[in-house]
């Protein structure tokens, strides 16, 4: 596009009284491109599978071995946490929030607007940062994201008096030593110091 604007701003500068002189009814003169002009540029990009091999008979072709090839991907997203908000300003201020029932008192250990039992709205209230190990799982796999940190341990945190669990990494256990006696361990939260605004940005560790 860049190319074709300077020609034409160049046969402008060298006919500058032509210009809107057209006849009325007359044939606009198709713009003469070679075939260069409509090139997409080259670029550094690309596999590193050189010389793709490429049999002689055509027939040959359906025992040839898939190409693999390596390719990036990447989509940024934008959204809203919207009610929960409060949970990841409290993660951003080293706070764990739950919710209360205003109405029967269920606690909630994560962000919830209205009570699960009774439908109705919930208050934020501040968690213990110390709680024990309901439940884990040690993840030898994961998403893309946190396919680079496995094994990792994976827990169900229970809070006293708190009527739900709380979903959250457990660091500083060894993944490899996985023991029925993780469970009852007492753990206390530590925060990200740089907050991501994300439930990781909280994670346990073990007590003493
Ligand atoms: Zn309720």
């Amino acid at each position: 596009m860049a190319r074709r604007g300077r020609t034409r701003g160049a046969g402008r500068s060298q006919h500058p009284a032509k210009k809107g002189r057209r006849p009325p009814g007359a044939v606009r003169k198709p713009i003469r491109a070679t075939p260069e002009q409509f090139a997409l540029p080259e670029t550094d990009e690309g596999t590193v599978l050189f010389n793709v091999p490429f049999p002689r008979d055509a027939k040959d072709l359906k025992r040839m071995a898939p190409i693999i090839i390596r390719q990036s991907y990447h989509i940024d997203y934008i959204h809203s946490y919207g009610q929960d908000s409060p949970f990841f300003a409290g993660l951003a201020n080293r706070k764990l929030l739950g919710t209360v029932c205003t109405n029967c008192g269920y606690k909630y250990a994560t962000p919830k607007l209205h009570c699960m039992e009774c439908g109705s709205e919930c208050d934020w209230f501040e968690l213990p940062q110390e709680g024990r190990v309901h439940t884990f799982t040690v993840c030898h796999y994961g998403s893309e994201e946190f396919l680079k940190e496995t094994p990792f341990i994976l827990a169900l945190i229970e809070f006293e008096g708190v009527n739900t669990l709380f979903l959250a990494r457990v660091v500083g256990l060894d993944p490899g030593q996985a023991s029925l006696d993780w469970i009852g361990r007492s753990v206390k939260a530590r925060f990200r110091r740089l907050s991501k605004f994300k439930p990781t940005d909280v994670y346990f560790v073990p007590v003493g």
